[in-house]
């Protein structure tokens, strides 16, 4: 079975191939080749869940792997503070739990998420970042993408606790682009610009140490038997966090690749 899948996506890869030198030349060739071999063709990583605790670096991994495979990112905590900013209904439950380092409600974090993967360029795949974090997310989770028919990557980024409080209260980001950098293990070229286009950068409002002690709690107390339950299904693929981006990034490459 799985054989005649890896004959059959070869042939459709080859005709692939075939079509686009017949119909395009030179640089847009390559650009086209490359969004077709990671969409239609062959995109075989599906659904990629990175599971790890506050400051793990689970929003960093993301950006790299949407970079690389072009499929899109999909983080709850992203999600809910645009909800929070744009002042919905919604934003304005969810803000105080957020405020306190404690999980939204499944009621009002459910609804959101779907919304968001029922949009057309999450039909063959995304990364899920900060989902789930409790067993009834994970339970949802599961029957979701079983409808879907798509299977699930699942990465524990995991990180020493003693490390994740530098993490964490040195973590600054760049509220135009999302670029995350560290003022301890990975500063800015330029104190407190972004890189990549100059804005100043901020410090998340739950990045005070004490909503951070609370963040860590809930952490233990919800998602850990989030990871017992992969972890018991045979699921659950280790990543080791406590190295530096890049080869953290590796590692995930590594473990992603179908052998
Ligand atoms: P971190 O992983 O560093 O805590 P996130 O940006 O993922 O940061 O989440 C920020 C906050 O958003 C969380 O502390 C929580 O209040 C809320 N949140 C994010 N994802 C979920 C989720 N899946 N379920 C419930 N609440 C969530």
């Amino acid at each position: 079975m799985r054989a005649m899948q890896t004959e059959s996506r070869k042939v459709s890869r080859r005709r692939f191939l075939k079509e686009t030198a017949l119909a395009v030349s030179g640089a847009s060739a390559f650009a086209h080749l490359r969004r077709g071999l990671l969409r239609g063709a062959g995109n075989e990583f599906g659904v990629v869940v990175l599971l790890g605790p506050p400051g793990a670096g689970k929003s960093e991994q993301s950006r790299r792997l949407t970079e690389r495979h072009s499929i899109p990112v999909i983080s709850t905590g992203d999600l809910l503070r645009d909800h929070v900013r744009r002042g919905t209904p919604l934003g304005l439950q969810a803000d105080s739990y957020m405020k306190a380092g404690q999980l939204v409600p499944d009621s009002l974090m459910n609804p959101i998420l779907e919304d968001r993967l029922s949009q057309p360029e999450c039909e063959r795949g995304f990364i899920l970042d900060g989902y789930p974090r409790t067993l009834a997310q994970a339970e949802s989770l599961d029957a979701l993408l079983k409808r879907r028919g798509l299977p699930p990557h699942i990465f524990l980024i995991e990180v020493p606790t003693e490390r994740l409080l530098k993490l964490l209260t040195g973590r600054r980001l760049c509220p135009r682009c999302n670029r995350t950098y560290n003022i301890y293990f990975q500063p800015p070229k330029k104190e407190n610009l972004c890189d990549a286009d100059g804005t100043p950068l901020v410090q998340r409002p739950d990045d005070k140490e004490e909503v951070i002690r609370q963040r860590l709690e809930t952490y233990q107390k919800e998602t850990q038997p989030v990871i017992e339950y992969y972890a018991g299904q045979g699921r659950l693929v280790h990543v080791n966090g406590d190295q530096p981006p890049d080869k953290v990034a590796a590692e995930i490459e590594s473990k992603l690749t179908p052998p």
